[in-house]
C-alpha cells in the first residue's frame, strides 16, 4: 500500500525524466551523466549536475551542488534550511555516492529517489549503507527509470558520444596514458 506522504509512481517517473534531461545535458558537456532535483513542496527548486571536470574539483557532485542552491533559496526567502531540507525529495539519476550520501542523510531529506545504482561509490547500499550511521530514516527507493540511467553512463564510459568533441576525447586519452596507474577524475560520479 502507497504510504500517504510518498510520491506517487507516476511522478517519480515524470520526476525522473527531467532529471534525465539535465544527465542527457552533462554528457554533452563531457561530464560524468548524472542529473539530480530537489523537489519541494511539488515544485524544483534546485537542479544538478556534475560538475567536477569543469571545477577540476571532485566534490562538485549534482547533489552538492544542489545543496549550495537550496542554501541560497532559503537565505533569499528568509527560510529555515534545516526546515526546508526535511521536506525535500531528492530525485537523482544514479545512486548518490557514499559522500553526497552522508550529506543528504545528515541533512535529513524527506526522500532519496534514484535511477540506476552505483556499484564503485554507493552510499545507498552497493558499496556501503550510510543511513545507520546517522540513525536516519530517510526514505530510500533506487530503480526508477534504471535503464535510461545506466545507458547515459556507460556511453560516457565508452567515449564513443558524438557530441564530445575530439579534441577532448584525445585529451582524455593521453591523460590515461601519462598517469595510468593515477585514477581519472572522470572515474568519479
Ligand atoms: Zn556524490
Amino acid at each position: 500500500m502507497e504510504i500517504q506522504d510518498s510520491m506517487s509512481n507516476d511522478l517519480m517517473i515524470k520526476w525522473m525524466d527531467v532529471a534525465l534531461n539535465k544527465a542527457e545535458d552533462s554528457l554533452r558537456a563531457g561530464e560524468v551523466p548524472v542529473g539530480c532535483l530537489f523537489i519541494y513542496q511539488n515544485e524544483i527548486i534546485a537542479t544538478g549536475n556534475n560538475r567536477v571536470n569543469e571545477t577540476r574539483n571532485a566534490t562538485r557532485h549534482a547533489e552538492i551542488n544542489c545543496i549550495d542552491d537550496v542554501i541560497e533559496f532559503c537565505s533569499n526567502k528568509k527560510l529555515d534550511y534545516h526546515e526546508v531540507f526535511r521536506n525535500i525529495d531528492i530525485v537523482v539519476t544514479v545512486e548518490p555516492c557514499i559522500m553526497c550520501a552522508a550529506a543528504l542523510h545528515q541533512l535529513q531529506v524527506h526522500s532519496i529517489i534514484y535511477g540506476c545504482p552505483n556499484d564503485r561509490f554507493g552510499g545507498c547500499g552497493s558499496v556501503f549503507e550510510v543511513a545507520p550511521i546517522y540513525n536516519s530514516n530517510v526514505k530510500i527507493i533506487g530503480g526508477v527509470k534504471a535503464i535510461e540511467a545506466m545507458q547515459l553512463l556507460k556511453e560516457f564510459y565508452k567515449g564513443t558520444n558524438p557530441n564530445v568533441p575530439e579534441e577532448k576525447m584525445k585529451k582524455k586519452r593521453k591523460q590515461k596514458e601519462k598517469n595510468p596507474e593515477k585514477k581519472d577524475l572522470l572515474d568519479c560520479i
